[in-house]
């Protein structure tokens, strides 16, 4: 019992008084309680953190990525202000990467106020230290609804799969809620609620109907993605989601966690870990445009940064650089397509006011 961390000890009590807890409250109690929450309490990011990202990896993200908005600022006619909104910036790297390349479109660089999407007091204090010499405006909002309206450009990466995700699991009756309890030897376990849910099969994907008993079916909330598709369309504006998931909705299992680098059992020492879900594209673009937003992708990461030129920014870095081995190694991380890269499970979309035609990296590839 001692060594049960406050957290986890908060959860059994909520569990004794309202009985067995469905898995996006657990999700969002681990990552985001105030107190002992595990984004709220720390930098998680890097080599010596749980997990790198592609921003980390390379500058050459940021950068391109910076282009990309900057490119589609004049698809949107140049507007004198526009929002460059980013949702769960982490240490803010992606946003000094972008800010530094579009220095080359100063019209850009001089419409652009920042406002940055975080719900972490530890790592607003990262980002405002890695944009200390941005040269940029910044504001910082604990939700995109407090962004102020206007034209605005959105990025999300690795937002996405870290919003709580919800389960349900199929038995001969239909299918029902995943919660989590105190099993019989006082461990957090899995457990189903009694009743189906009701009128659960509209939701579902058509191969659900010869889904097995045991099968998962993953659902996140539409909050945060109908909010970026209203922005779209009332800012006249476009999103960039870029996260590691699938492009249609389908049967499975991808809650996990991660700490140090390697897989962990998701219902030990909440609040320690990072917890996670694919994103289910599907779902997210049909929120996304449900208010009008226009969808260009998903198309997989190494085919956007390609497309966006991130071959030649890494020759012409490498040119110039003392170790040119270490950024042909963050290449291959981040267009590869093996396991161990980014370039094939992460997925790229935007979402863009119709007004605006395609956006870069996605000629020929919209829907
Ligand atoms: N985009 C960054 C970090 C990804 S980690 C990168 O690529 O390196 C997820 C980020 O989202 C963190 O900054 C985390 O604190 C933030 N976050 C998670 N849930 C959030 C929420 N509900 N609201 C706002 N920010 C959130």
């Amino acid at each position: 019992m001692s060594d049960r961390s406050p957290l986890e000890a908060e959860i059994r009590r909520r569990i004794t008084t309202a009985g067995p807890m469905p898995l996006a409250e657990y999700m969002a109690l681990c990552l985001l309680d105030r107190e002992h929450g595990y984004y709220t309490t720390r930098d998680p990011l890097g080599t010596r953190g749980d997990f790198t990202t592609a921003p980390e990896v390379s500058q050459m993200f940021g950068e391109l990525i910076g282009l990309w908005a900057a490119t589609v600022w004049t698809q949107m006619g140049a507007p004198e202000n526009v929002r460059l909104i980013e949702l769960g910036p982490g240490r803010g790297t992606l946003m000094k990467d972008a800010l530094r390349a579009v220095q080359i479109v100063p019209e850009f660089h001089s419409a652009v106020v920042a406002h940055l999407v975080e719900i972490s007091p530890v790592l607003q204090a990262q980002q405002e230290k890695t944009l200390e010499d941005a040269g940029v405006t910044i504001f910082w909002h604990a939700k995109l609804a407090d962004v102020p309206a206007g034209p605005a450009i959105i990025l999300a990466n690795e937002f996405f799969d870290s919003l709580p995700v919800n389960q349900a699991m199929k038995t001969d009756r239909g299918w029902h809620e995943r919660r989590i309890q105190s099993d019989a030897s006082d461990q957090l376990a899995f457990t189903i609620a009694p009743e189906p849910l009701p009128f659960f099969q509209t939701l579902l994907p058509a191969q659900s109907s010869t889904a097995c008993a045991g099968a998962i079916f993953e659902w996140r909330g539409d909050t945060e993605a109908m909010e970026v598709g209203r922005r779209v369309a009332d800012g006249r504006g476009a999103a960039l989601v870029i996260d590691y998931g699938h492009l249609e909705s389908g049967i499975g299992e991808t809650f996990q966690a991660v700490g140090q680098h390697a897989y962990a059992d998701p219902l030990t020492a909440p609040g320690a870990l990072d917890l996670t879900a694919h994103v289910d594209f599907q779902a997210l673009s049909r929120a996304i445009e449900a208010i009008g937003a226009k969808r260009f992708g998903p198309i997989e990461q190494s085919q956007f940064l390609r497309r966006l030129g991130i071959e030649q920014r890494a020759a012409s870095l490498k040119a110039k650089a003392a170790r040119a081995d270490d950024i042909d190694q963050a290449l291959a991380r981040l267009i590869g397509r093996e396991r161990t890269a980014m370039g094939e499970l992460f997925k790229v979309a935007a979402f863009v006011h119709p007004s605006i035609g395609t956006p870069p990296g996605f000629e020929a590839s919209a829907s």
